[in-house]
């Protein structure tokens, strides 16, 4: 930034080395919020309005006596006041660019300038510790031009301190400036605030921060991956030091270059990027590439609110620059990102996805544990995402009456009772609730919707009147399906009863034998858990699931060999070693065909068109939780 006429102007980070910046690398180790603490103006990371109108001033010499520095801790005020009294006091004249190098700077810069009175009123609110204090003002300064006294936290001084002060700022002595510093303004008497000059310093954005980062970094000769200095510039919220300490101490914790896996773990913080890979895999319908994504993450235990609540403020960014591209400004460095997601859905299911969102994280704490809450979450906005192009053919097909060869029937049983009053149960006449729905090829649901009639209210008089919301319950209960000749086996089709001779025993077809062992109790419980390792010969390998190894004894083991030795017919030896199973175990390909099961009634369901006609015309929620496959095996 240049302004013209005041001599201003923020130096391009890439310059600033060749400046006056020089960190003393004399001591062992010192902070970096201390190292790189900026010493003149033009050092200053942000706050430029201020600085110009502070530039402007000492450059033509119009001089406040009094200077209040107000803003958020660590954006840089008593920086600001020191840098002003070195500017006051430099030997070579007042000047808004202190040379550094006569005894008035260096002294300042050491904090021993006899002319400089720093104060901290936290620890000084006495009205004794401020008259002595002031008493001093009288006395010209000893080396300086100025006597100047920096008073921070200002605002901590009680109220005969805040007098005693008072009657100096009424009629300084020429010689003295007060500058001032406080985080809570709010707190000093008027009568203080208007005799002194305010300056109010901005927290600073995330982009600053990172260039800042950035800079410094490269001048250390750290390596670093930049989305996690975002991170890091996030987590600062707007201050400079805390930006820094943050960073020491990341750099501690990474031990070297500073990647942004280790600054997530240091801040406890969600690395952006799994934000941005489960948005690509909601864009391109990829089941498998979020769960994978999750399952990556759940490796460094995050905080599974967290994930949904970045997941939600990423949506909500997407939902405006779909409106207003141009309000995502890059103050978080991810402005492209969030507008090609923007052009890659469409509005409508940003909002649908915000909403399931919004509803998985109201769910977390209910949910089995909070990874399968996260898990659930985004399988249902995959399941609820209205069809594209492509998919939508393929659900032409599946909803033909003639491919299914069945028939749902779709039973609405409003609650009467607390429906009768509301013009929206009565819409739903008990003969508009039976109807014959499409047919569905997969199993049918039943399902209980919960409906909430939206109440208007113009007054706010009539509050008393309003009408109680109406339950409308929707069970869809269709006749068990015959089992229907499937065109294409789905991976829910059930296991096959045919024999799987010993030459063909794999870890594919080792979930379908262990259905046929007739094990029982315990030991088909654990051998559920088992993968199939390896086949040599009659000598099989099987993994078993340490975490579900609780149970396990050689008895098991043993009734587990028999089973199998009596299915092949010939002796097996089977050895059960503990691990982590690579392949699918019988007990997991239960978990995911039930998981598939389910996705496909609630999809079934709710590309039901009575069930949409419901939602779309009288606002029917759909209480998804409720929706449940009908068990085939228990008919
Ligand atoms: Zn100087």
């Amino acid at each position: 930034m240049h302004v013209p006429g005041c001599g201003w102007q923020e130096i391009p980070p890439d310059q600033r080395n060749s400046l006056s910046l020089r960190p003393s690398s004399t001591m062992s180790y010192q902070v970096l919020a201390r190292k790189w603490r900026p010493r003149t103006f033009r050092e200053m990371v942000g706050q430029g309005h201020v600085l110009q109108t502070l530039i402007h001033a000492l450059d033509s010499e119009r001089l406040h006596h009094a200077y209040l520095f107000t803003g958020t801790r660590g954006v840089g005020k008593t920086t600001i006041a020191r840098i002003l009294a070195r500017c006051l006091n430099c030997e070579t004249g007042i000047t808004s660019n202190p040379c550094g190098e006569c005894s008035a700077c260096r002294e300042i810069n050491e904090g021993r300038f006899i002319d400089l009175i720093e104060v901290d009123a936290a620890s000084r609110t006495k009205v004794e510790d401020t008259r002595e204090l002031l008493e001093n003002v009288q006395y010209a300064p000893s080396r300086g031009r100025f006597k100047v006294f920096l008073i921070d936290e200002v605002h901590m001084l009680s109220n005969n301190s805040f007098n005693a002060l008072l009657k100096t700022l009424e009629e300084p002595p020429p010689h003295v400036k007060f500058l001032l510093a406080t985080t809570d303004p709010q707190k000093l008497p008027v009568t203080v605030l208007s005799r002194c000059l305010q300056f109010n310093l901005k927290n600073l954005s995330p982009e600053k921060l990172v260039e800042h980062l950035k800079f410094i970094l490269g001048e250390e000769k750290i390596s670093f991956e930049e989305p996690g200095l975002w991170q890091l510039g996030r987590a600062a919220q707007g201050s400079v030091r805390d930006c820094l300490t943050l960073l020491d101490q990341a750099i501690g914790f990474c031990e070297g270059t500073l990647t942004t896996a280790g600054i997530s773990d240091f801040l406890g913080s969600i690395d952006q990027t799994v934000i941005r890979d489960l948005m690509d895999a909601l864009i391109a319908q990829d089941a498998t590439a979020a769960l994978a994504t999750i399952r990556k993450l759940a490796d460094r235990s995050p905080d599974f609110a967290v994930v949904l609540q970045e997941l939600l403020s990423w949506l909500h960014r997407v939902a405006i620059a779909q409106v207003v591209p141009d309000a995502i400004d890059n103050s978080l460095g991810d402005r492209e990102q969030v507008l090609a997601h923007a052009a890659a859905l469409s509005r409508e299911n940003v909002q649908l996805y915000y909403q399931i969102a919004l509803k998985g994280r109201e769910d977390l704490p209910a949910a089995l544990d909070a990874r399968s809450g996260l898990e659930m979450t985004l399988l249902r906005m995959l399941a609820f995402t209205p069809q594209l192009p492509g998919r939508a053919a393929a659900q032409t097909s599946n909803s033909d009456p003639a491919a299914a060869g069945q028939k749902k029937k779709l039973i609405i049983e409003p609650n009467l009772a607390q429906a009768a009053s509301s013009q929206t149960a009565a819409a739903l006449t008990p003969k508009a609730l039976v109807t014959e729905a499409a047919p569905a090829k997969v199993s049918p649901a039943k399902v209980v919707i919960a409906k909430a009639a939206p109440v208007k209210v113009d007054e706010p008089l009539v509050k008393a009147e309003v009408i109680p919301p109406a339950q409308v319950t929707i069970a869809a209960v269709a006749p068990v399906a015959q089992p229907a000749p499937m065109a294409n086996p789905a991976p829910s089709a059930p296991v096959s009863v045919t024999p799987v001779p010993l030459a063909e025993l794999s870890s594919d077809t080792w979930p379908q034998v262990f259905l046929q062992l007739g094990l029982s109790g315990v030991t088909r419980s654990i051998s559920g858990h088992c993968a199939l390792a390896s086949v040599s010969g009659n000598q099989i390998k099987l993994i078993l699931d340490t975490r579900h190894a609780a149970l396990f004894n050689e008895e098991h083991g043993r009734r587990l060999e028999q089973a199998i030795s009596e299915y092949f017919g010939i002796a097996i030896k089977a050895a059960i070693e503990l691990g982590m199973p690579a392949s699918e175990t019988p007990s997991a390909r239960r978990v995911r065909i039930e998981d598939e099961r389910r996705l496909a009634a609630v999809h079934d369901f709710t590309h039901d068109p009575v069930v949409q006609a419901l939602v779309s015309r009288f606002g029917a929620e759909i209480n998804y939780d409720s929706i449940t496959p009908i068990n085939p095996d228990q008919h």
